[in-house]
């Protein structure tokens, strides 16, 4: 692939982009999100690209979908969040996990956060995990990796900085919430991190 290679990020995240595009930008490409490439929203069709039951299915549903959509090399997340006391949801379900189709962005963020405190009342374990699948599809290949990491759900939220679920989740490496940090402290140990630091290796070996 050349220098400066455009790259699409599909997500409508601001939390994703913000960590994703300085990862793929120091690799020397051009990384834009789908509302930058122009890539209209279309609300139906793309929750249906998230109804898998694996990160890994629905991650390489979007990158399909959406380097088909814009031709140009496609990088997609699935990611959320494990909780072990929950038998793993919300799991696969962490986006919508608050039932409130009428909310987006920070209001969901808060109304999830909310439901996440309410079901882990009293529970013997606060341990949890994230987890990503990070894939990426141009027109010669397909790759896909996946990445992890371990922490707890504070009782309590601590720090503004991240997205979703950040200000609960106190990370095991950082000792501090991931709402407490930049996004490139979260990026080195984080799921997301992980699992787009590995896409990229088996991108460059071409397997
Ligand atoms: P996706 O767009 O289906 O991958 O949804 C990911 C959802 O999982 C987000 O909307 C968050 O609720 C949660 N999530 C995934 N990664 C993170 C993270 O790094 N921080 C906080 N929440 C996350």
């Amino acid at each position: 692939m050349s220098a400066r290679e455009r790259v699409l990020v599909a997500t409508r995240n601001a939390g994703k982009l913000r960590e994703l595009v300085p990862i793929l930008e120091a690799h020397g490409w051009e990384a834009i999100g789908l509302d930058a490439a122009g890539i209209a929203e279309r609300p139906e069709i793309e929750s249906s690209l998230e109804s898998g039951e694996t990160f890994r299915e629905n991650a390489l549903v979007k990158a399909h979908h959406f380097h088909s959509l814009s031709g140009l090399p496609t990088l997609a997340d699935d990611s959320g969040l494990v909780v072990d006391a929950l038998g793993g949801e919300p799991g696969v379900h962490s986006k919508r996990w608050s039932n409130r189709p009428d909310l987006s962005g920070a209001a969901l963020d808060a109304a999830n956060n909310v439901r996440l405190l309410e079901a882990l009342a009293g529970a013997a374990t606060r341990a949890a995990r994230y987890v990503c699948a990070a894939a990426w599809v141009d027109d010669e290949a397909e790759f896909v990796a996946l990445g992890r990491t371990t922490g707890r759900i504070l009782e309590v939220a601590q720090g503004a900085q991240g997205f979703g679920y950040d200000p609960l989740f106190f990370s095991d490496d950082l000792s501090a919430s991931f709402g407490e940090v930049s996004a490139a402290e979260k990026g080195r140990v984080s799921h997301r991190g992980r699992a787009v630091a590995a896409l990229l290796k088996k991108i460059r070996r071409g397997s």
